[in-house]
């Protein structure tokens, strides 16, 4: 509708959204009315006095050069808008202040936005969010250096605990990355907590440390050998030593005392509502077992779910697989949860080493991560892709990522309907040079994360050297090929905050701007680019890009009212970026958040 957007900066741009009212009109005049008898639309709720960014311009070239009809003129961005009209959970109406009134009655509620930049809910297209909200008793190591600063932790969060023999002492977040050269040993936890077991898990759920007691209550001892895809580290003479890695940890969470359902739902209502409060309005669960999985249901049909949620099957959860195969995909007629996909992995993790690499690691020659008998892990993914499931697989390294491409031609062999199903690799990190050509024939989507790149490079480096890292998080490369991104956190274990995580993507560097121009730079993304990441693109790989991701009438109404100017900050001053503020958070037309 609207064509061209070439006005000088300064000129205000209201005046190129007329049209759009004009058009609107037309359609709410004389649609749903009876009788031919002409009535107009009275809005629940109007958002006025915003900068709104409606990202209903064209999609930045491969390069990051914005269409040309986005509002954009001398590297200077103009807001597209100032008001939005909402009803019944959709956008009714974008444009000028003046103009919105004509929607307003005598229940409309009226919301100022105070100047706040108004953006489409932001998505996060890869969490794990019940990590957002662990119990009380969980302990935090997250940012313990080693061994010794975790004791320290584990002492100060026990010593006024009343434990009683046998109960469980769990907690987690250490650094896997950055502990993997000095693993600890179960030596001193075992000394610290005879009677009790204790259970830390890695920041990345790959690794999990733990005492005598906790290996006994799992009945681990000497004779146990690793499940196919774990390791457990031994002492010399054979005994267990504490640390149980990739399959063999989560075989040993799987013995944590049972949660039940009441106690998950209220976990995932509070953290859906952390969600709301940072932002987003849509998250993707990456890896949804049968209780997440029975409490989102529930709390669907209850009506209680503050934001929604893209639940992708957890591929670990056999029972669940069968049922959702048999079941097929699934949109609830609520809109809140979509059931389209499976969570699926083909390797571990770059700080562990467990991520396969066609080459053994730079600082482990012969080890090429985990190389283990893959086989029933492809029969569970090619179940679900023939029963029409988006496959979203874990992938780290480059053989992983080939992998994901060779399970992909073998099943669009079979159907080649399959290939509309957007799949994607989680991750994405490193691919091969040989094998872009192949993901842009075969559809397949990035989806990546900015804390990555933020985060990792310092040791992910030594794991993989120079020349490879040149196709570590490649995101410029992706664009200009045409591999479509959608950008998440991978939140618990990174922060999932919106402004870091578009920081990130346009700086390549942490928070305190290290390294200098960012890590491999020429990979840098602009700061459209990265919000689209986290809105319209992360939407297409959840299917939904034509509900949400802009601001368009018809669409729904998800909101995001913040205190910076997201597109012109994140190309004059990234930097700053890292002091922006939610102010409300709208998720089908309502209200969740509001500072
Ligand atoms: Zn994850």
């Amino acid at each position: 509708m609207v064509k061209k957007r070439l006005v000088a900066p300064g000129i205000k741009q209201m005046k190129i959204l007329k049209p759009l009212l004009t058009f609107f009109a037309a359609i709410v005049l004389f649609s749903g009315c009876e009788q031919n008898q002409v009535v107009s639309e009275t809005a629940d709720r109007i958002i006025h006095n915003g900068h709104v960014y409606s990202f209903l311009w064209g999609e930045p070239d491969g390069e990051g050069v914005p269409a040309s009809d986005a509002p954009y003129q001398n590297g200077v961005w103009s807001s597209d808008g100032e008001a939005i009209a909402i009803k019944d959970g959709n956008i009714l109406f974008v444009g000028a202040n003046d103009d919105v009134m004509a929607f307003s009655g005598a229940g409309t509620e009226l919301i100022d936005a105070g100047g706040g930049y108004v953006y489409p809910g932001f998505v996060d297209a890869h969490s794990h969010i019940t990590g957002l909200v662990a119990d009380e008793k969980f302990i935090r190591i997250n940012g313990a250096a080693n061994e010794d600063e975790a004791i320290e932790i584990i002492i100060a969060a026990t010593k006024d605990r009343e434990l009683a023999i046998g109960e469980w002492i769990i907690g987690g977040g250490w650094d896997e990355g950055e502990w993997m050269n000095i693993l600890p040993n179960e030596k001193r936890l075992t000394e610290l907590f005879p009677d009790n077991p204790v259970l830390m898990g890695g920041e990345t759920g790959f690794g999990y440390w733990g005492n005598k007691k906790a290996l006994e209550a799992a009945g681990f001892d000497r004779d146990t050998e690793a499940p196919v895809k774990g390791t457990f580290t031994r002492y010399e003479d054979g005994e267990l030593s504490g640390i149980a890695l990739d399959e063999a940890g989560r075989v040993w969470r799987r013995i944590l005392p049972a949660e039940t359902i009441d106690e998950r739902k209220d976990t995932l209502v509070k953290a859906m509502n952390i969600m709301a409060s940072d932002g987003f309005t849509m998250t993707h669960d990456a890896g949804t077992a049968s209780l997440s999985m029975a409490a989102f249901e529930a709390l669907d049909t209850e009506e209680n779910m503050p934001i929604r949620i893209y639940a992708m099957v957890d591929r670990a959860d056999a029972k669940l697989v069968d049922e959702w195969t048999a079941k097929g995909p699934m949109s609830y007629p609520s809109n809140m949860l979509f059931v389209r996909s499976m969570k699926s992995g083909l390797d571990g993790t770059l700080g562990v080493r467990s991520a396969r690499f066609l080459e053994p690691y730079s600082d482990m020659p012969e080890h090429s991560g985990l190389d283990e008998n893959w086989t029933m892990q492809i029969g569970q993914m090619d179940q679900m892709i023939q029963a029409g499931f988006q496959i979203n697989t874990h992938a780290i390294g480059d053989k992983a990522n080939r992998e994901i491409l060779e399970f992909l031609e073998k099943n669009y062999a079979i159907n080649p309907d399959l290939r509309n199903l957007r799949h994607r690799s989680e991750h994405a990190s490193v691919i091969h040079p040989d094998d872009y050509k192949r993901w842009v024939e075969l559809n397949v989507i990035a989806s990546a994360q900015p804390p990555y790149v933020s985060e990792d490079p310092p040791w992910a480096l030594s794991r993989i050297g120079e020349e490879r890292a040149k196709d570590m998080y490649a995101w410029r490369k992706m664009r200009r090929l045409g591999i479509p991104l959608a950008f998440g956190s991978d939140l618990d274990s990174y922060d999932h905050n919106i402004f870091y995580g578009i920081y990130g993507a346009i700086t390549r560097a942490d928070k305190k701007g290290i390294p200098v121009g960012g890590f491999m730079p020429h990979e840098a993304l602009t700061s459209e680019e990265a919000i689209r990441g986290y809105t319209n693109w992360a939407a297409y790989s959840a299917h939904v890009e034509n509900e949400v991701g802009q601001l368009k009438a018809g669409m729904w109404a998800d909101i995001a009212v913040v205190d910076k100017d997201l597109l012109n900050v994140g190309s004059s001053n990234p930097a700053d970026l890292l002091n922006g503020k939610i102010i409300m958070t709208i998720v089908g037309g309502k209200v969740i958040y509001k500072n």
